[in-house]
């Protein structure tokens, strides 16, 4: 495993592999499963699999989120260390923000619908911020493939827009969601969690397989209804949105004619950890 942690290292580096593919994982590090399925999957599709750990500044609008995101850098080392051996395709990249931002930059994106629904909606700025790190690291990392969770399925559809908009030749990968063994989504942020918010927060997957029960046989408002108050019941839990929308656009429907890709998406608080979820209600 070889660590890099400034640009121009792992670009000198790199240009030994200009006629390999590069499979490139982008992560915010307190790294679990989930991120794990992805690494595998960038090292059996590539000649070198390229993981960064850097916990974006730009994509968060809450300070507090900001500051109480789980860091611990060795840790995760260990983990990727345990989990892949000594594999020779492994690079990881540890830049801290000077890196990646050397001139202070603001940019701002129009990514059509999905700059307005959802967690566009709930977090201003939010994906403006993951536009700038990826179009650095694209340009840095210069990847054949880059791998995504569909854990973040806004967040997927917003790095496949981005992609097209600039023509850039990267081929973006999405990957099934990795969950605990009472259904709770992995994600960095369960860390924050206490086991008893964790049985908790399980509801909300529950929820969300009990609305795939009912799609089509009771009617969308119905179903979104039966959700609420079901997260209403558990007093942890505190939705802030529950959108039932067209897979491919994201758009939110009020019918079931009006798609045949349909996707429930949630946010919810426990505590003061937000946690987000989808479930495909059918295709
Ligand atoms: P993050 O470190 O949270 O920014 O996530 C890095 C990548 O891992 C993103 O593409 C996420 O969608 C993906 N990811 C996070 N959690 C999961 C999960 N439970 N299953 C699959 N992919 C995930």
């Amino acid at each position: 495993m070889l660590i890099f942690k400034t640009v121009v290292e792992l670009q000198q580096f790199l240009l030994s592999y200009a006629n390999k593919t590069i499979g490139f994982v982008p992560t915010m590090g307190a790294l679990h499963q989930g991120h794990l399925s992805l690494m595998a999957k960038a090292i059996e599709e590539n000649d070198l699999m390229v993981c960064s750990i850097f916990v974006n500044p730009t994509q968060f609008n809450n300070k507090e989120d900001l500051e109480k995101y789980p860091r611990h850098t060795d840790k995760d080392l260990a983990f990727i260390q345990n989990a892949f051996a000594d594999n020779a395709k492994l690079v990881i990249f540890l830049p801290d923000v000077k890196e990646i931002y050397p001139n202070k930059i603001e940019k701002s994106y129009d990514f059509g619908n999905l700059s307005l629904v959802m967690e566009a909606q709930h977090r201003p700025g939010h994906f403006d911020g993951v536009g700038m790190v990826l179009e650095r690291f694209f340009d840095v990392v210069q990847p054949t493939r880059a791998y995504f969770g569909e854990k973040d399925f806004q967040q997927l559809a917003v790095v496949r827009n981005l992609v097209k908009q600039l023509k850039l030749p990267v081929q973006i990968i999405g990957c099934p969601i990795v969950r605990e063994a009472n259904g709770l989504a992995m994600s960095s942020r369960n860390e924050r969690l206490t086991p008893e918010q964790k049985e908790q927060a399980a509801n909300i997957y529950k929820f969300l397989q009990d609305a795939k029960q009912q799609a089509k046989i009771l009617s969308v408002e119905e179903v979104k209804n039966n959700f609420i108050s079901a997260i209403k019941n558990i007093l942890a839990l505190q939705l802030e949105y529950l959108e039932i929308a067209d897979g491919n656009t994201l758009t939110p429907i009020t019918n079931w004619e009006e798609t045949t890709y349909c996707v429930a998406f949630v946010a919810v608080f426990v505590g003061n950890v937000r946690l987000i979820d989808n479930v495909t209600l059918y295709s």
